[in-house]
């Protein structure tokens, strides 16, 4: 009998393990009291799988490993800062390159250099990092993804998509009050959903005719490029690579957490075109990151970031990296476990709502189900749904979003696909005794990014 689909493996063999511990139910229930119901909190020393992130917890190849012995830790022109310069251009065809700590360094110096007070920042769904560097430059976000974004059920294969409509009209009612367009590729917060390279040139065109810039959040766009490979017409035949530039072409600059698709730990950049923003840029970053040939990075950060741009572009890579993400997902959906449709391209995004729906979301559902999937199995994800969501910054009023999720998060080269089987398990399993989990009530509320940080208890106690 002909075997209906050959399997594919990652295109890496292990060259270093480390070991990772496996905690009784007891010791579970003690370490997600103590860390207040947040996921966040925890130690990572109590976890077992961790898919909280895959923001800086890829594993790097020998070849990252051993640039980084030769990072030159020289205070001002570092050899390791031309280095990581040249991949970023190559890469991502950007002619001005500011290091930065990590991603959120590039939001602060970005939003700092073109937002005014009073201004309006469209963009395809928020992030938080990034809408709170517009808020705290004194700017107001607003959402002008497609509709189907907010829908977890829709199967539209490019839900992070801008509704031209709906720009426009910001645009038009907004006469110089737009300083950019910031266009998420992917975008996390609606599952790591990607946006056509059709309506990236379409947005770019239209934002070119209102003279208004257009900014890339580019930490995911090598997956964001997967998806338009597998899924664009026209575009199955071209190398990942030539699609990441092509992108970038459709925009003015980019802002990049390194720690994504760059498999790298720790860093990030802005990269622009214009010499004159550059110059706004590099004037702030002194003041906040570092020097214009470190920007907080260590040399040795900067030639892993180097070798990891490579890499992140690789074909082979991204594949195996979406196609473990899809063989998690599509377990799950074969067991009924409601999640984000399609699939994204860094996690799974368990659909809160549908998963209890007898938690109303002022008790904030998704935040119990990270909790009680780790009380399971101590596998941890996060809450991405109302407590990520904060408050508005005039009303104060908590915003509900139309999507409470919960992120599995796949880290980069780091799993099998047993710990995946692992995961599927434990969720469905959490699946089948839904109704007894309740919901939670918040004890302590930071006043930023407060889902870092805040605390919660059962409503029943
Ligand atoms: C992680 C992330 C950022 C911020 O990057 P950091 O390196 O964590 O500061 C910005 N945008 C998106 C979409 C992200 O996922």
């Amino acid at each position: 009998m002909p075997l209906e689909r050959r399997s594919w493996a990652e295109p890496f063999r292990i060259k270093m393990v480390e070991s990772i511990r496996l905690t009784t139910r007891a010791q579970r229930e003690r370490a997600i009291e103590e860390a207040g119901y947040n996921t966040f909190l925890l130690r990572s020393a109590d976890v077992y799988i961790d898919l909280l992130t895959d923001s800086g917890t890829s594993a790097m190849s020998d070849r990252q490993w051993s640039a980084m012995m030769m990072g030159d830790e020289a205070y001002a022109g570092s050899a390791s800062f031309y280095r990581f310069e040249e991949a970023v251009r190559r890469t991502y065809g950007y002619k001005q390159v500011i290091p930065t700590h990590q991603g959120r360094g590039a939001e602060h110096i970005l939003s700092r250099c073109l937002i005014k007070e009073g201004d309006v920042i469209p963009g395809n769904m928020y992030f938080t990092t990034t809408r709170l560097h517009q808020e705290l430059a004194g700017g107001r976000f607003t959402d002008v993804i497609i509709d189907e974004a907010h829908d977890p059920a829709s199967p539209h294969p490019f839900k992070g998509n801008i509704d031209l409509d709906k720009l426009k009209r910001v645009l038009v009612e907004n006469p110089r009050r737009v300083p950019y367009v910031c266009v998420g590729a992917t975008v996390n917060m609606a599952g790591g959903q990607p946006i056509s390279l059709e309506n990236l040139r379409a947005v770019y065109a239209l934002c070119q005719r209102y003279g208004v810039l257009v900014m890339l959040d580019a930490t995911r766009i090598a997956e964001n490029a997967y998806f338009i490979q597998q899924r664009e017409a026209g575009q199955a035949g071209r190398k990942i690579a030539q699609i990441v530039l092509e992108l970038c072409g459709c925009s003015d600059g980019c802002t990049m957490s390194a720690k994504k698709d760059p498999l790298a730990n720790i860093g990030g950049f802005l990269a622009v075109n214009s010499k004159e923003l550059a110059d706004a840029a590099c004037n702030l970053l002194v003041a906040y990151e570092g020097l214009q040939t470190y920007g907080g990075m260590a040399g040795r950060d900067m030639e892993a970031v180097a070798v990891g741009i490579d890499e992140s572009v690789q074909d082979d890579h991204i594949r195996a990296r979406v196609g473990q993400v899809e063989y998690l997902g599509e377990k799950l959906r074969g067991w009924g476990v409601p999640i984000v449709m399609p699939i994204g391209g860094h996690g799974i995004f368990l659909d809160a709502r549908a998963f209890l729906p007898h938690v109303p979301q002022e008790q904030y559902p998704a935040q119990a189900l990270a909790a009680a999937i780790y009380l399971d199995s101590g596998v941890r994800s996060m809450e991405r749904g109302a407590v990520s969501a904060g408050r508005d910054p005039v009303t104060g009023e908590e915003r509900m979003p139309k999507l409470e999720l919960v992120r599995l998060t796949i880290p980069r080269r780091v799993y099998t696909q047993a710990h995946m089987d692992v995961t599927a398990e434990s969720v469905y399993c959490v699946f089948e005794e839904r109704k007894q989990i309740q919901g939670l009530r918040m004890t302590y509320e930071p006043k930023l990014l407060r889902f870092f940080q805040a605390r919660f208890s059962e409503c029943s106690v």
